[in-house]
């Protein structure tokens, strides 16, 4: 490939590499690897965060779909398997906390597929105890996010329901090179034991969604068009479940929205 060729497929991967140490270092220190821990490693790229965890004494996998890249990686730590694969459809459950340690997940995500991975790893949460994620800073709002604001959205609720989750750090463009066009900011995910609320979950993500894709209608339509109910059902279901059901999908809860969902069956 050319060096024109390069640059687009770099662009398209989101190759832009952490130029400093000390945030490589604070972002490693938000999961605290011990030696006894395994760590998953989402692109590693040119190994900025990898050398920091592999310092930490731990065994690393590192997930690089970049041939070029996870050769030129490999061998460089004996602790670091560098593995090709892709990290959306990665199987995370083939790994397991070693006995007395920690799963835990690190990575300075490509943005451009930030949400798909994140939903894998959610889907594979169960092994999981932490994550520290590097995202476009407006995707680490969403999932940060409480209810009430225009960002809080299907991300945020579904985040939240398995995940304790905040923005840790903000990072500038000027860290990386070549400096991506956006902010950056790191969010630190602690895995709950048990999700927040008990919920029929595959009914929980179909309410969640159809409320969210027409997030300015009431609730009561929002829902009636988005999983084929009549408009009545609906607004019956959230009176019953205590809520008005011309609030916006915006200002429900987590609780409520199980609490919706569980009327709603
Ligand atoms: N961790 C490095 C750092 O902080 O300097 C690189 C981060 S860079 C933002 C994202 C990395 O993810 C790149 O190395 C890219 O090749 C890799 N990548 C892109 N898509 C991927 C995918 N689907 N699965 C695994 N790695 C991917």
């Amino acid at each position: 490939m050319g060096s024109h060729g390069h640059r687009i497929r770099r662009r398209a991967l989101g190759q832009h590499f952490l130029r400093d140490a000390g945030i490589a270092r604070a972002i490693v220190d938000l999961v605290a690897p011990t030696p006894a821990d395994l760590v998953v490693e989402i692109g590693p790229g040119e190994g900025a965060l990898t050398g920091e965890l592999a310092r930490r004494g731990g065994r690393v996998v590192a997930l690089e779909v970049d041939r070029a890249l996870a050769e030129r990686l490999r061998g460089r730590w004996a602790s670091v398997e560098v593995l090709e694969a892709d990290a959306r459809a990665w199987d995370y459950s083939a790994l397991a906390a070693p006995p007395g340690g920690r799963l835990l997940v690190v990575g300075n995500l490509p943005y451009s597929v930030s949400k798909p991975i994140l939903v894998t790893l959610l889907a594979a949460r169960r092994t999981i105890a932490e994550m520290a994620l590097m995202l476009q800073r407006e995707v680490a709002e969403r999932i940060a996010a409480g209810p009430g604001g225009k960002v809080y959205g299907s991300l945020s609720v579904l985040t939240q329901l398995y995940c304790d989750a905040r923005i840790a750090l903000r990072v500038p463009p000027g860290a990386f090179r070549p400096p991506p066009s956006v902010e950056s900011a790191v969010v630190h995910l602690r895995v709950l034991r048990t999700p927040r609320v008990a919920t029929d979950e595959a009914r929980f993500h179909a309410v969640v969604h159809a409320a969210f894709a027409q997030r300015r209608k009431m609730l009561a339509n929002a829902l009636a068009s988005g999983l084929g109910f009549s408009v009545d059902h609906a607004r019956r279901a959230a009176v019953a479940a205590g809520i008005d059901p011309s609030r916006r999908a915006e200002t429900l809860s987590i609780v409520e929205f199980a609490g919706l969902s569980a009327q709603l069956s």
